[in-house]
């Protein structure tokens, strides 16, 4: 955990965005005066959206603290019985100092009396005194059309989850309604099921995907596991408050990022109440190898929108973990610098306001959780790491387990679990708009470091996870989860290669009449390939190289293919002319001297030095990152890819009459100009600007 920021201004906007519904009084004061002893004192209660934030001042020698909640009337007098809805205990905040409980389960919009004691061992003490309230109802004026659509979860008082036919009458409103909102369909599950996103900018969203991109947008994925509502339904509320509500707080988060959240990735499963999709797959097991139409939807979601910060939404089913598990990419391939700014939002800032409003955060696992958390890549929050997406796992503990008592009712259990995940995706809000800068340049760091393809590749194999010295809700992390032997590969290769079968043959991955082959998948990954006369070449130079071998080499642990290694063949001092002819990859070469690609050829360039100029005509591809070049760099008519990142280059850039994809010219250091014209696509910089001396022109003005 990092302490280099801090969260006041979060927490000023929060505290704002609460209102006080009673505090001390002159009679409580009294009270205070002839407190019994052990009595906790200075209770109050602070109202949020479905939950009410207790806080009291701690008892001496107190093992933990229970809460009461009574139904009142108008004039506080109950109208049914008191029940101990919650026990407060040490390891649920990092600051025991300030003891907070966040109530929840309740209706909202009704009225309570709470009361808290302290308990030595098992022995009570005298409960303070009371402190009634009435909760923030349902968000949105029953009288203003749009604010006052309700989903089915919420007409029901809970009683029954939101139906698809309802989510998708729900989401058309609140799209026809609100400026704001543009719901896009992002693909069909296997039993043709509309996958829908919400896409929120104020006064209205980017007009495409690539403007979306621009404004640095967020994602919350809702619903993987069929069987895991809770997310979901709080997805729902929260997209009507962000499509109608005029608090500041709101309109200053939409009018500086775009706010993406798919509420049922998994339509089949939830309509079902499954786990898998249709086909029985766990979705949250498909996530790199995109075989369902479901993940390979969300993946060219990705791909189009690049979010760069996510939240995915499940429930745990562990009743002595805390609240909120939540959990880092930590698969070892993905980039430091994402794991860090993902575990600074989650110990940085989660665990501290978690501490502020009563809510539990733990990494997941927490307390006996298992074998849970590891690195498989093809877990979204593995498979967002390795995409340079700072994010993390959400988990809602399923029951109500000890700290929670009063959960046998149903309808509790679920309104606390959908307003945990409320109040947890609005923090995440909150994060992103409040550190933005640092979780953009940890994407920048990312993506400069994995087009370097230095370092090892692990197959298998997490960042450990440390636990903090308890009382402290971090105390039980996830098991280790170190590569094993047979899972590193010390000497990364080049590149794969792929045969024309391999590339473009049918599979039998997949759901029947929907199979997509291994080109379309990696397609929708996004990643560049170089077509070669006698087959299909995938450089390990580009922004997702960490998941690259994981499904191209044969050592992969769910791997697509046994893709062909190349090995650089250039490494170390070369002296005069580099002709490139066929496939040549520099790495940590010394080239005295011009490169010239010829036609037909391809140059893969990382980490070298080269005394230009640099001249590639009608190259298959030229990847150049990492790198320093003396002299002109000119990259023309190349039928493939072009990709030039993070190089250094000593006179001028030409990318030119290229006729593949989009050419990819990001994080450059130019003392020259920078010229691009007549490319198929215009050039794209992932939003990691060029640093040009010269003038950028053409293609390459805004780069
Ligand atoms: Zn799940």
């Amino acid at each position: 955990m990092r302490d280099r920021r801090t969260t006041a201004l979060i927490s000023l906007v929060l505290a704002a965005s609460l209102a006080v519904f009673t505090g001390p009084l002159p009679a409580q004061a009294e009270a205070a005066a002839q407190a019994e002893p052990n009595q906790v004192q200075g209770l109050t209660v602070v109202q949020g959206d479905g939950y009410a934030t207790l806080g009291w001042t701690p008892v001496d020698g107190a093992t933990d603290y229970q809460i009461e909640r009574t139904p009142v009337a108008a004039d506080d007098s109950a109208t049914g019985p008191a029940v101990i809805t919650g026990v407060w205990r040490p390891n649920r905040q990092i600051n025991n100092s300030s003891p907070t409980f966040a109530d929840a389960g309740f209706n909202p919009g009704a009225r309570f009396q709470w009361r808290v004691r302290a308990r030595f061992g098992d022995t009570a003490q005298p409960y303070s005194s009371p402190v009634s309230g009435t909760t923030t109802p349902p968000w949105g004026d029953p009288s203003i059309p749009g604010e006052n659509l309700r989903t089915q979860w919420e007409t029901t008082l809970a009683a029954q989850y939101t139906s698809d036919v309802n989510e998708y009458a729900y989401t058309a409103a609140i799209d026809e309604l609100s400026d704001r909102v543009r719901v896009t369909e992002i693909g069909r599950t296997a039993l043709g099921r509309p996958i829908n996103m919400f896409v929120i900018g104020y006064p209205t969203p980017a007009a495409t995907p690539a403007a979306v991109a621009a404004t640095s947008p967020l994602m919350i994925n809702c619903n993987v596991h069929g069987n895991e509502p809770g997310d979901r339904e709080g997805c729902l509320i929260m997209a009507r408050k962000l499509a109608f509500s005029n608090d500041a707080r709101t309109i200053d988060l939409l009018s500086r990022t775009t706010v993406l959240i798919v509420p049922t990735i998994n339509g089949d499963g939830r309509a079902a109440n499954t786990r898998g999709n249709s086909t029985g797959q766990d979705l949250n097991r498909d996530y790199s190898l995109i075989r369902q139409p479901e993940t390979f939807a969300l993946v060219n979601m990705l791909r189009e929108y690049r979010p760069v910060a996510g939240y995915d939404g499940h429930e745990f089913g562990n009743s002595s973990a805390g609240d909120l598990p939540m959990l880092p990419p930590r698969h070892q391939n993905v980039a430091q610098s994402i794991f860090d700014e993902s575990q600074h939002m989650i110990e940085g800032h989660m665990y501290t306001q978690g501490a502020k409003d009563g809510w539990w955060p733990c990494p997941y696992g927490c307390n006996g959780g298992g074998n849970v958390g590891l690195s498989e890549e093809t877990i979204l929050r593995n498979t967002l790491g390795l995409k340079n997406v700072v994010n993390s796992l959400l988990e809602l503990r399923s029951s109500g387990g000890t700290t929670r008592p009063d959960e046998g009712n149903t309808a509790n259990n679920r309104r606390r679990k959908t307003y945990s995940a409320m109040w947890t995706f609005n923090q995440f809000l909150d994060y992103h708009r409040a550190n933005l800068k640092e979780i953009t340049a940890a994407r920048a760091d990312a993506i400069t470091f994995q087009v370097s393809n230095t370092g090892r590749i692990v197959f298998r194999g997490s960042r450990p996870i440390e636990a903090h010295p308890a009382p402290h809700p971090g105390e039980a992390p996830p098991p280790l989860d170190a590569p094993r032997d047979g899972q590193i590969l010390d000497d990364a290769p080049c590149a794969y290669k792929l045969t024309e079968e391999q590339y473009h043959g049918a599979r039998t991955d997949g759901p029947a009449g929907q199979r997509t082959t291994v080109a379309q998948r990696l397609a929708a990954h996004g990643w560049k390939v170089v077509k070669v006369a006698d087959g299909y070449v995938v450089p390990l130079a580009q922004p997702e190289r960490g998941l690259i071998p994981l499904l191209l080499d044969g050592q992969g642990v769910e791997k697509l293919v046994d893709g062909e290694r190349l090995y650089p063949t250039v490494t170390g001092p070369h002296s005069g002319q580099l002709v490139v002819s066929g496939v040549t990859c520099l790495r940590d070469a010394t080239v005295t001297g011009p490169v010239r690609v010829r036609s037909g050829g391809t140059l893969i360039a990382t980490g070298s030095s080269i005394t230009g100029p640099v001249d590639a005509s009608g190259a298959a591809g030229v990847f150049l990152t990492d790198s320093a070049v003396e002299g002109p760099v000119r990259i023309a008519q190349s039928s493939g890819p072009v990709v030039v990142v993070d190089a250094k280059v000593t006179g001028p850039v030409e990318v030119s009459n290229n006729q593949g994809d989009a050419p990819l010219v990001a994080a450059n250091t130019v003392s020259g100009p920078l010229q691009c014209s007549g490319n198929a696509a215009a050039p794209v910089n992932l939003e990691l600007g060029n640093s040009v001396q010269g003038p950028k022109s053409g293609q390459c003005a805004s780069l």
